[in-house]
Formats: structure tokens, sequence, C-alpha cells
């Protein structure tokens, strides 16, 4: 899609308040982004799809409530870290956090999210498609993207998109 450069703090704080007017009132929504979060390059739409994939996966974790935070960062990405994390490079990010005090997973099923058609929902309330839609979009973005998960406690993901300087 087209790529322009984006404030990821207008995004977090327009998906947030979507969220605020559509999920239940059970779920507390937070979002922490600094003033001086690096601009990225992308495609406006499709991050926000990632956003409200991410979202939605997490109000479906959550089905007695509980509290859903996005949270940005900048990060740079050094050898050691990119040497531990196959996906990762090295270079400058903006780090979005995407986490929820609901189910959480055990790691057999953490192995599988990714996989296109894998859902654990009912059938007709999931496709199985949003991590791996997710994915490639994060991917063709140039960044990356991991996930902590703890059977009741919940699930955090984190999504890396490469900072756009304007010398770049
Ligand atoms: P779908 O939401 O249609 O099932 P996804 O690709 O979005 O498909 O997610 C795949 C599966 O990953 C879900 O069915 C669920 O089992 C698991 N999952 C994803 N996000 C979370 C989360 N935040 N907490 C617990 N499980 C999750
Ligand atoms: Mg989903």
């Amino acid at each position: 899609g087209d790529r322009t450069f984006l404030q990821v703090n207008y995004l977090i704080s327009e998906i947030s308040q979507i969220l605020k007017q559509t999920f239940p009132k059970s779920i507390e929504i937070n979002t922490d982004v600094p003033q001086d979060l690096w601009a990225i390059s992308g495609d406006a739409t499709q991050l926000h799809q990632v956003l409200m994939n991410l979202c939605v996966n997490a109000r479906d974790a959550m089905p007695n409530g509980g509290r859903l935070s996005m949270i940005a960062e900048n990060r740079y990405i050094d050898r050691n870290y990119a040497a531990m994390n196959i996906d990762a490079s090295v270079g400058h990010y903006v780090a979005i956090t995407v986490s929820d005090t609901g189910t959480g997973m055990p790691a057999e099923i953490v192995d599988r999210i990714f996989e296109p058609f894998f859902t654990t929902k009912e059938f007709g309330k999931g496709t199985g498609l949003g991590l791996s839609t997710v994915r490639g979009i994060i991917k063709s973005h140039g960044g990356f993207m991991n996930v902590y998960s703890e059977v009741g406690n919940g699930t955090r993901f984190n999504v890396y998109l490469p900072a756009a300087f304007e010398n770049q």
C-alpha cells in the first residue's frame, strides 16, 4: 500500500478512541506514548488493521474484563539483541506493545498463532487470519514482532517498526 510518514501517537490515540466507544466497559483502555516518538514510514490503513487485530484478540481474551494497554517507545536494537532474535535486525525502531490481562496461552498454542487459519475460537467467531495478516504487514514494513504469554496472567505483543529519519 501507500507509504507516508506516520506518527504512531496519532494512530494509537485514534485506535484508543474507537476501543473506548466499542469495547465492553469492563475493559480498561490504557495508553502511554512519549512526545518525542520517532516517525515511521508506513501504510496507515494497514497499520491501523494491525493494531485493531491485536486489540480485538486482547478483548476476546478478557471475557470477564481486564486491562488493555498500548505503549509506544523509541528502541535501538543492538547486535546482541538482534543475535538472540531470529527476525530482528540492528537499527532504530518504534516499539509498540499491546498487552492484556486475559487468559494467556500455553506454549503449544503460542507456537501456532501466526499460522494462517489457526484459531481456538468457536466456529464463526474467528477466522484465524488476524495474526498471520499482522505478521505479513509488519514484515513488509521491514519490522518484526514477538509475543510473551502466561496462562492466567495475560499476553503481550511487541511490534517493531523501523524509524524513518529525514536523512534516510
Ligand atoms: P482469530 O482471532 O480469528 O482466532 P488470530 O490469528 O487473530 O485469529 O489469533 C489466533 C489465535 O491466537 C486465537 O484464536 C487465540 O487462540 C490466540 N490469541 C491471539 N491473541 C491472543 C491474546 N491476546 N490472548 C490469548 N490468546 C490469543
Ligand atoms: Mg484475531
